[in-house]
């Protein structure tokens, strides 16, 4: 067993392989340096607490180790409160790996990809790579000055409230582009919080708390204050015809008057109120189904989109779809990122690009986070994509610059 390489301070990210036969470990480990990483290797998974004390970027865990199975590592890995990529390696069969990953999923673990033994170099290769672009991704667009898991804790009411007074929550957009003719049609806006201390902060970081406290509205008028002062700076030069997508919490669906107060700001700033969506997931609607239904309705008859956000996960999606009138549904980026890994993943997002065009909604795929990806949708017909491969969320200064970037890409579609 190596050293754990995480413990000083590196821009490489560090890897965990974790394997009981040393020579696949080694040999993992040896792919992951070439590929720019930190590696350390434990072929004890009974001592892998050891090797989680400086939490390692990205893990290579095989599933079938004597002593400590897989299953019951993933479970130590989630009460560790692991942030790892992970990559899952097993020589068992295929559905028995899906089932693994969706363990890691529900477990919150950040599953990254599965590898079936014996694995090709090259699969295991570009697992790794597409990792550490991750790791690096995060750390620059994202998470370069964001607060470990620890100081997330320190995130209470008292300070979201204080945040919420200061304006210290922004928006960042994320486009989306016409699978069709490439075109910059929409961009979804993405809440984050520019804290004094603890720097940017990312949803996964204080929705929860925010809605658990009540805070829910709060939020959703500060977001779209953000979004139409954002508007109202770039929109009209920039000549910007595309939707703005707006997540809502439950709360925004159990006032009555949250249409009217959207009309109104509308208004106040000059912005066409048709260009807006407003995306949704089944818990936005579930705790008052009919207050839900009757803002939902009132957003419709006013011109505004609704989309139905993260479609696939939950329980009533399909319920949801035959109730409410949306003109949009998402799938979930878990069925696009696996698409060209998971048959299964694919075949779903056939069936809701299908179900999506017969019900006449729009159907947009987000979470695709490559060119394979990106091609695949557009030969399926699915309308519009977002995801890392064409940008990630960026500041409202920064949408112009990247624009034209893409405006001038013409070689995007062709290869990976
Ligand atoms: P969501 O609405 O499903 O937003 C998509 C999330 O996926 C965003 O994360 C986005 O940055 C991320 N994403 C986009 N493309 C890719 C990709 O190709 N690969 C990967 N791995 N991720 C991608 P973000 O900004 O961290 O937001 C997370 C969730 O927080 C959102 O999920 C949404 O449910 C919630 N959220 C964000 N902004 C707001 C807000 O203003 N209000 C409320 N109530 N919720 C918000
Ligand atoms: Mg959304
Ligand atoms: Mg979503």
């Amino acid at each position: 067993m190596s050293s754990n390489a995480g413990a000083t301070p590196s821009l490489s990210p560090s890897l965990l392989v974790v394997d009981d036969e040393a020579a696949i470990a080694d040999y993992v480990a040896a792919v992951g340096t070439a590929t720019g990483c930190e590696t350390s290797v434990c072929t004890q998974p009974l001592s892998l607490d050891k090797h989680l004390v400086n939490m390692p970027d990205i893990i290579v865990l095989d599933l079938s180790m004597p002593g400590a199975d897989g299953i019951s590592v993933i479970r130590d890995l989630a009460s560790a409160g692991c942030t790892s990529l992970l990559i899952l390696m097993s020589g068992v069969d295929s559905r028995v790996l899906m089932s693994a990953s969706h363990i890691a999923t529900m477990q919150g673990l950040n599953l990254h990809g599965c590898l079936e033994k014996p694995f090709r170099k090259k699969n295991l290769k570009d697992q790794l790579i597409t990792a550490v672009a991750e790791i690096h991704g995060r750390r620059m667009e994202s998470h370069t000055d964001a607060p470990d898991t620890k100081q997330t804790s320190s995130v209470d009411e008292e300070d979201i409230v204080r945040g919420l007074e200061a304006n210290e929550f922004v928006v960042h957009y994320q486009p989306q582009i016409d699978l069709n003719t490439a075109e910059w049609v929409g961009m979804e806006a993405l809440v984050r919080w520019q804290h004094p201390t603890l720097g940017m902060l990312y949803p996964d970081q204080f929705i929860d708390t925010i809605e658990k406290r009540g805070l829910g509205m709060a939020l959703t008028r500060a977001v779209l204050k953000n979004v139409l002062t954002d508007y109202a700076h770039w929109g009209p030069s920039a000549n910007y015809s595309g939707t703005i997508a707006i997540n809502l919490p439950p709360a925004a669906l159990t006032g009555f008057d949250f249409p009217e107060e959207v009309m109104h700001s509308a208004e106040e700033f000059n912005f066409p109120a048709k260009k807006l969506v407003f995306e949704l997931t089944e818990t936005s609607v579930a705790s008052d189904p009919v207050s839900a239904a009757d803002v939902l309705t009132r957003l419709r008859l006013n011109g505004m989109g609704l989309a139905i956000d993260d479609f696939g996960t939950g329980h009533s999606s399909l319920e949801q779809l035959r109730l409410l009138p949306f003109t949009e549904l998402k799938i979930d980026q878990s069925f696009v990122r696996a698409i060209d890994s998971d048959v299964t993943a694919s075949v779903i997002v056939k069936s809701a690009i299908k179900l999506g065009h017969e019900l006449n909604l729009q159907v947009v795929a987000e979470g695709v986070e490559n060119w394979k990806i990106y091609n695949w949708l557009r030969n399926e017909q699915c309308d519009i994509a977002q995801g890392w491969v064409i940008a990630k969320a960026m500041s409202c200064n920064d949408i112009s610059v990247w624009a034209d970037k893409w405006k001038n890409h013409t070689s995007h579609q062709e290869g990976d």
